[in-house]
């Protein structure tokens, strides 16, 4: 309790997942201390894609993967990259990787993701909505292109694997997709079309705008490092800073790929990898495009964004601070000319590095720490980060208020490695 008799809590970490945490917290009446080294949104949420992927419960870890990553890891063009110096760290990693890639573990994994994707609008539209940010948004659809035949077939497992998990697709032929979206390639023969997508036209502007709900409603922000934490008789009764020591009562970790060493510190050992991705924003392009697209082949998203046409894709699998390598932001550059000839021309780009905090499973941590009452976790939303922010906030209020959870958190338990 505040001196004032209100309930606290505080979250660790100012993403998208952290801001929706607090957020829901305060539906629930917490008053609510953010802490963050950084103004918020400003790690791995700023420069994703902005796509509320509710079509994506295929895990990264599909069927035939142990065939693919040694070609991928060679290939100077593949999306798949491995900094050799971090080949050790990440070895244990990648074994348990291919293990998901077993074909009980795909279906296992693909329906818990769903099980997160069906409840994503309804926990993260309100908040919009209070936010005042419904200009950030966009329902255009999305388009899985393929560029030949086999690759359609080869992607037969991973559509079917949707459908069965109740996502509503429109196979389309290459000109029914340039229908949708007349600036696409002629080499594109087909098409799966996702109607009820939706995304954000500035993935950061949309944390930001959740962020000044969090404050307008009373939350506290401490900008601070926080470096480990004191253990008493009830759980963590302190955060440790920086620049100060900070008690708390109900502790959220929300801290994305940097929350493995503080994790670590609270006696929780959790394989939480960071798969930097990287884009390029074709600034001010003036090439149109409607909604969003993801190649199939060529393994990129391509997004509109407010600033211009935004390509991102790569995994590069490297300690989350390392330097960027910009020239994975010039692959995908190439992929994204490659779709919309129309780019071809573009003089002016940014590029941005984020790491994706990744689990072999390709499922968040939602839940209690198996050693502190008081401390949850919510981190490691791979891919899905910008999409399940907000029911990840719903659950983690659930499971603070002990209410029944409204999703079955089984699957996302933090003890499960
Ligand atoms: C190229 C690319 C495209 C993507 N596209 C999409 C997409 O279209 N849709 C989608 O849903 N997801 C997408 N993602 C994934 C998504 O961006 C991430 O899953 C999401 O941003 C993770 O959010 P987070 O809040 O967990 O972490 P972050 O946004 O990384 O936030 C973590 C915060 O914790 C703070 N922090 C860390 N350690 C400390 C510490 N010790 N002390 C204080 N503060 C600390 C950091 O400063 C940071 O603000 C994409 C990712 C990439 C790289």
């Amino acid at each position: 309790m505040s001196e004032s008799g209100e309930k606290t809590a505080t979250v660790v970490g100012a993403g998208m997942v952290g801001i929706c945490c607090a957020l829901y917290l305060q539906n629930e009446g917490y008053q609510v201390t953010v802490i963050d080294r950084n103004a918020p949104g400003e790690a791995t949420s700023s420069g994703n894609l902005g796509g509320f992927g509710i079509a994506s419960c295929p895990p990264a870890a599909m069927p035939g993967i142990i065939r693919k990553v040694p070609g991928m890891l060679f290939k100077e063009t593949a999306p798949l990259k491995l900094r050799w110096g971090h080949a050790v760290t990440a070895l244990p990693w990648f074994i348990r990787f291919i293990a998901q890639s077993r074909r009980s573990n795909v279906e296992a994994n693909a329906r818990a993701r769903q099980s997160l994707l069906d409840k994503v609008h309804e926990a993260i539209d309100p908040l919009i909505d209070e936010a005042g940010a419904q200009a950030l948004m966009k329902s255009a659809g999305l388009m899985f292109t393929f560029e030949n035949e086999a690759a359609f077939q080869k992607a037969a497992y991973a559509f079917e694997l949707r459908k069965r998990n109740g996502v509503d697709l429109d196979l389309l032929d290459g000109n029914e997709a340039r229908q949708v979206e007349p600036n696409l390639s002629e080499n594109i023969i087909r098409a799966y079309r996702v109607a009820n997508f939706s995304n954000t036209a500035d993935p950061l502007r949309l944390v930001q705008a959740l962020a000044q709900l969090f404050l307008a409603r009373g939350g506290i922000y401490h900008r601070a490092e926080v470096r480990g934490f004191k253990v008493g008789s009830k759980g963590v009764s302190d955060i440790l800073t920086d620049t100060s020591e900070i008690p708390v009562e109900v502790l959220v970790l929300a801290a994305g790929v940097w929350s493995r060493p503080l994790a670590k510190q609270l006696g929780s050992s959790i394989p939480l990898e960071a798969e930097r991705g990287y884009h390029t924003n074709f600034v001010g392009s003036e090439v149109a495009m409607t909604g969003a697209i993801m190649s199939v082949e060529r393994h990129v998203a391509v997004t509109p964004m407010r600033e211009g046409i935004r390509v991102g894709g790569m995994a590069e699998f490297a300690a989350p601070d390392a330097p960027a390598d910009m020239r994975y932001a010039k692959i995908v550059r190439a992929h994204a000319q490659a779709l919309f000839p129309g780019l071809l021309s573009h003089q002016k780009f940014s590029e941005w590095m984020g790491p994706r905090p990744s689990h072999p499973d390709a499922k968040p941590v939602i839940g209690r720490s198996p050693l502190h009452r008081n401390v949850y976790f919510a981190f490691g939303h791979d891919h899905l980060g910008l999409t399940f922010g907000g029911i990840t906030g719903k659950l983690i209020s659930e499971l603070v208020t002990n209410n029944m959870p409204s999703v079955d958190l089984a699957p996302f338990r933090p003890d499960r490695f």
